[in-house]
């Protein structure tokens, strides 16, 4: 294995799920639904196997019914217009877009200033790129139990050698939705720097209590400069078809499919018809979605707190972010290690999301995106933890 990859082993995500299969635990772990999507959205994709649709190579760029649906899903939602020939480009999920932009925008030696904590394969796709990543921090508000960005530590982060900026809005792990405010900084500063910013919106729906969802290109002068990637997985519960996509302005698209054209060409042939047809569904759908993860993730965070857990009650994602120390632990690798035996739960510990492992080292994450019954018997075992 090459020096750009020794660092990051295996993801936590399988490290975990793996742990959960062999413990017979509960896996709170990986964020995965363990219900499937809607079932007209299923019967689609029959209907596109059975008829012979995307069964050979789909066009480079995605198939023409899913780019323009999700130019319609962007423009219905949030007033953006996009060109479905020259500004989407459809990926192997959102893990390819990150990847496919990373690789296709970064020289080697330039510098990626992203939000700590991070998804995982960020790093990885920045180290194979040659870049370096600099992190700035999310650091938790005591006042309202939220994670925030430190707009000062974000500009000094930012040198000579920044590319670009990378975001997450709803954030994995932390579960907070950067404000408008925060979102005006960051593009303030992408515009006084002339950096490019990616922002990963994968949660983009999942949003709770009345936070916004503000997608960085909707604000002036950023819709130029900024790479916006999605992904059917979380939105439709289908993490296992690898949907994803990404819009932006036309040269940075270009840029983008260069990289991907290489990494997987195309993917997922039928399933793009059917995620075309699961955009234009109605309202309805989406807010019924939203409501269902909404209750979960009451449940789930009262529980926590309920067992002893501090919590930082999530504005949007499906996850909850708590802190150990308040039941006398201080160590998340050590506490996530031992939870399958002393409670046949499995969570991921923060600090894997971290290079400043000091500041992630109490946090531990929790998916709710799982059946009420099970979120129900994860913390009745979590309150019995001895
Ligand atoms: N970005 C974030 C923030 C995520 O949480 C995930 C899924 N865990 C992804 C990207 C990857 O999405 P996909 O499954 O579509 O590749
Ligand atoms: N995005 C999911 C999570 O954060 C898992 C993705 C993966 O397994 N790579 O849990």
């Amino acid at each position: 294995l090459n020096r750009r990859l020794t660092e990051f082993g295996t993801t936590i995500f399988a490290e975990m799920s793996a742990l959960a299969v062999k413990t017979g635990s509960i896996n709170l772990g990986q964020g995965f639904p363990d219900t499937d999507g809607p079932e007209e959205v299923r019967e689609a994709a029959v209907r596109a196997l059975r008829d012979g649709r995307g069964n050979q190579y789909p066009p480079g760029p995605g198939v023409p019914e899913l780019r323009t649906a999700i130019v319609a899903h962007q423009a219905r939602r949030y007033g953006l217009s996009f060109d479905p020939d020259t500004e989407v480009l459809v990926t192997a999920g959102a893990t390819e877009a990150i990847a496919a932009t990373l690789l296709a925008l970064l020289e080697p030696g330039d510098e990626v200033v992203a939000l700590e904590p991070y998804y995982d394969s960020y790093a990885a796709c920045i180290a194979m790129a040659g870049a370096t990543r600099v992190p700035v921090t999310l650091r938790p508000d005591p006042e309202n139990a939220r994670f925030r960005l430190d707009l000062d530590e974000l500009r000094d982060a930012v040198t000579d050698r920044t590319r670009l900026l990378l975001i997450n809005t709803p954030h994995n792990p932390t579960g907070t939705v950067l404000t408008r405010e925060e979102l005006t900084a960051v593009a303030g500063l992408a515009a006084e720097r002339d950096l490019l910013v990616v922002t990963d919106e994968v949660y983009e729906h999942l949003v709770f209590d009345g936070a916004e969802h503000v997608p960085l290109a909707t604000l002036p002068g950023m819709r130029d400069r900024t790479v916006t990637i999605g992904s059917a997985g979380k939105t439709f519960s289908f993490t296992g078809w690898k949907v994803g996509w990404v819009t932006a302005a036309p040269g940075l698209v270009t840029a983008v499919r260069s990289a991907k054209q290489f990494l997987t060409y195309v993917a997922s042939g039928p399933f793009q018809y059917a995620v075309a047809e699961a955009l234009a569904l109605p309202d309805s759908y989406f807010d019924a979605f939203r409501t269902d993860m909404r209750a979960k993730r009451d449940l789930l965070a009262t529980g926590l707190a309920e067992a002893g857990f501090g919590v930082f009650r999530p504005a949007g994602t499906y996850f909850v972010t708590t802190d150990i120390r308040p039941l006398g632990e201080t160590d998340g690798f050590a506490f996530c290690r031992s939870l399958p035996e002393r409670a046949g739960v499995v969570a991921i510990p923060n600090a894997v999301f971290y290079d400043h492992k000091e500041a992630g080292a109490p946090y531990v994450r929790f998916a709710f995106c799982k059946r009420e019954s099970v979120l129900a018997e994860a913390v009745a075992r979590l309150k019995a933890l001895v």
